[in-house]
């Protein structure tokens, strides 16, 4: 269990200079920052001398990971529902290595097809991952993230309804996605006590002990997510969910994903920490 909720970046610091984790980490430091999530969204791949450094840093700071955006667990071809497994369980390999806590995926597409459908499906492909998770004892959560277009699977329902069927599942709330995806809607502070509140009672009060959220400025049409924008640049009412999440007495992760990805980490961290 997490002490506390900790504020990390989505990927390295845009001022670091030159681009590596261990300055990365300085950045972070010098930022009052408390971790950073690894961006694997084009593959699982990192320099050996990154993975030290990371595995070193994760004593000091909490380090999460984002899977490959090539993921569908509900494609109509076998193989690309076999890759995807692949390639979530290459992610939390990698994520474990190097001492991190946690790691998120967008599970799948509707593909046209019945809700209720495809959630048999991801829940057949997600006992497969986690027979694979546990035989080689991966300690990371694994965690589908909320999604932000209709067309995804992936709203609150469903990843709650996921976690329930296995023990190392938990949800991945990106709270801009669930914006987005409503249109416009789940922005108030009743709206985030609400989400908080299911997760805490349908899963259980270690869900909220051991979080993992996402939070950025968003652009949106009537289809869902269009592009991430600067909090202040946005509608997302970031300052009623940090006092839901305070409310809830959350803790583990909340991954900044904004554009100027450091800048609002410390907006939100700041804010929250003067509540
Ligand atoms: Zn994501």
């Amino acid at each position: 269990m997490m002490d506390k909720l900790n504020f990390l970046t989505a990927g390295i610091p845009l001022k670091t200079e030159p681009r590596d984790y261990s300055n990365a980490f300085n950045v972070l430091s010098e930022m009052n920052l408390d971790g950073i999530e690894l961006e694997f969204v084009r593959g699982v791949r990192m320099s050996a001398d990154g993975q030290k450094v990371v595995k070193e840093k994760s004593k000091d700071f909490v380090i999460t990971a984002h899977g490959p955006y090539y993921i569908n667990l509900n494609s109509k071809e076998q193989e690309k529902i076999d890759a995807s497994v692949i390639r979530i369980v290459e992610t939390a390999q990698m994520a474990d290595k190097v001492g991190a806590y946690s790691i998120t995926y967008h599970a799948a597409y509707y593909m046209g097809n019945d809700k209720k459908i495809v959630f048999d499906r991801v829940v057949e492909q997600t006992k497969k991952i986690i027979e694979l998770v546990e035989k080689e004892d991966l300690k990371v959560w694994i965690r589908p993230e909320t999604t932000g277009k209709g067309t995804q699977w992936g709203d609150v329902d469903e990843i709650v309804a996921l976690s329930k069927e296995f023990k190392q599942v938990l949800p991945c709330v990106d709270f801009s996605h669930l914006h987005a995806r409503s249109g416009g809607a789940m922005n108030t502070y009743e709206d985030f006590c609400k989400t908080l509140d299911t997760i805490g009672t349908q899963i259980g009060a270690y869900a909220l002990e051991n979080f993992h959220g996402h939070l950025a400025g968003i652009a949106y049409s009537d289809k869902g997510e269009k592009n991430h924008l600067e909090l202040e640049k946005s509608d997302m009412n970031y300052k009623d969910l940090l006092k839901a999440l305070k409310e809830f007495g959350v803790k583990g992760a909340l991954v900044c994903e904004s554009p100027n990805i450091e800048d609002d980490c410390k907006l939100i961290k700041e804010y929250y920490q003067s509540l």
